[in-house]
């Protein structure tokens, strides 16, 4: 009847169509761990799938199930699953979903605690290939009849490369491949997975979605594109019970969260709810920011390299034009030989030293000493993360006061 309303306006509105108690304009914050019924037969219902409702809070609340929605319309998708963290998504999803003798391909750029999870589930019989993922060439080679699963990002962390977005997605859907796409770098107002035939998407909701740096969650969500029905691993009881689109999705929230138990808190729900509302308005402003910054820095004597997919000069420049509204709020940058990080962070005052991304705050980080350090100096020359790296969460602050703040830093470190 009236035309699909945008992004922002569209969430807006979102928990007041679900006609919470006297009008109220957000879905409340339900504390309850369990519900009670008048009739036994609502509770048997609800156990049996055969009525919507909750019985237990382990997996699913109103208060998560509406952000659950917001989820599912920022991605375009059929619906999602909320989780305690992006980690505990990703954790989910691969152990829900993946049997005995399959194979994964995964990108060798992840996250590093989604690398991390990966390799431990290689401990406990799980065959993972982990390859470039910026060309599907790379994922053609390794796979094999037994490959399940492809799974990627869409901007890397921290040296920001692009998986080969769509010609993987193709591959996936010629393969009868799950096609996993953790979309927090960009988050779905940048870029929908959807578009490139994911099947799942993650995201880290603790990082843009959220955006304030106060509330960890992750979910997943079902884009509706994957063929269930032909999935050999789903669940007897599921296949049964629930229509094939549903399948995939309700074994997540089944055997991943209400199994493991990593269930996202209401009051945390109700944070990252709020904080998503402005995701694109911060993510205007942020990105705004991070092309200013990349600019100044590309030009820089004291700057050896920066690693933005928005420079001319990124392997990736033109993949990132062609599916990205904008180019992320992250970047990376190495500093000359001789100049020392350490003194220039510590020179910084708008920016702050710490590690999260997707903050409404400009953060910094030296990559090698931290988020990297457990790899070793020679993994990291072979992954080309340079001794001198910083990374950059590129903040919603006055432009003005972080490029001041940089050009104070520079000239302290050069005298
Ligand atoms: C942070 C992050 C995660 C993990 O999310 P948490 O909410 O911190 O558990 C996963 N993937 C990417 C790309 C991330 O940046």
């Amino acid at each position: 009847m009236t035309k699909q309303k945008g992004f922002t306006t569209t969430l807006l509105h979102a928990d007041r169509l679900r006609k919470p108690e006297f009008g109220a304009l957000h879905q409340p914050i339900h504390t309850a761990v369990t519900w009670g019924f008048d009739d036994v037969q609502g509770l048997v219902d609800v156990f049996q799938n055969k009525a919507k409702g909750f019985a237990y809070s382990r997996q699913g609340n109103p208060t998560t199930a509406a952000l659950e929605s917001k989820v599912t319309m920022m991605e375009g998708g059929l619906a999602s699953v909320s989780f305690a963290t992006g980690m505990a998504a990703i954790m989910a999803t691969v152990f829900a979903l993946v049997k005995e003798g399959s194979h994964i391909i995964a990108s060798s750029y992840l996250f590093g605690n989604t690398r991390s999870i990966l390799q431990t589930f290689t401990e406990i019989g799980l065959d993972i290939s982990f390859v470039d993922a910026t060309s599907v060439d790379n994922i053609k080679a390794a796979y094999r009849d037994n490959t399940c699963m492809v799974m990627v990002e869409t901007i890397a962390n921290p040296a920001t490369q692009i998986a080969d977005l769509e010609n993987i997605g193709e591959f996936c859907a010629e393969k009868g491949m799950i096609y996993v796409v953790d979309n927090t770098m960009t988050s779905p107002y940048i870029f929908q997975p959807v578009t490139v035939k994911a099947s799942l998407v993650i995201n880290s909701l603790t990082k843009y979605i959220g955006g304030h740096g106060n509330a960890l969650g992750g979910s997943v969500t079902d884009t509706g594109l994957y063929d269930w029905a032909n999935y050999p691993g789903i669940a007897p009881i599921i296949r049964e019970q629930i229509k094939p689109e549903m399948q995939g999705i309700t074994q997540i929230r089944k055997r991943g969260l209400r199994d493991g138990g990593g269930t996202l808190a209401p009051e945390a729900a109700h944070s990252l709810s709020v904080g998503a509302e402005t995701l694109a308005l911060r993510l205007e402003r942020a990105c705004g920011n991070a092309g200013a910054l990349a600019a100044y820095l590309n030009g820089h004597p004291l700057v050896d390299k920066v690693y933005y997919p928005g420079l001319t000069s990124h392997p990736q420049h033109e993949r990132a034009k062609k599916l990205f509204r904008f180019n992320g709020g992250l970047m990376s940058f190495a500093l000359k030989d001789g100049v020392d990080v350490f003194a220039f962070l510590n020179h910084l005052q708008v920016v702050i030293k710490s590690s999260n991304l997707g903050d409404t705050r400009t953060l910094a980080i030296p990559v090698a000493q931290t988020i990297f350090f457990e790899l070793g100096p020679d993994k990291r020359a072979e992954m080309g993360i340079p001794e001198g790296m910083i990374r950059l969460s590129v903040g919603i602050e006055d432009r003005e006061d972080l490029l001041e703040d940089f050009k104070q830093a520079f000239d302290a470190v050069s005298q």
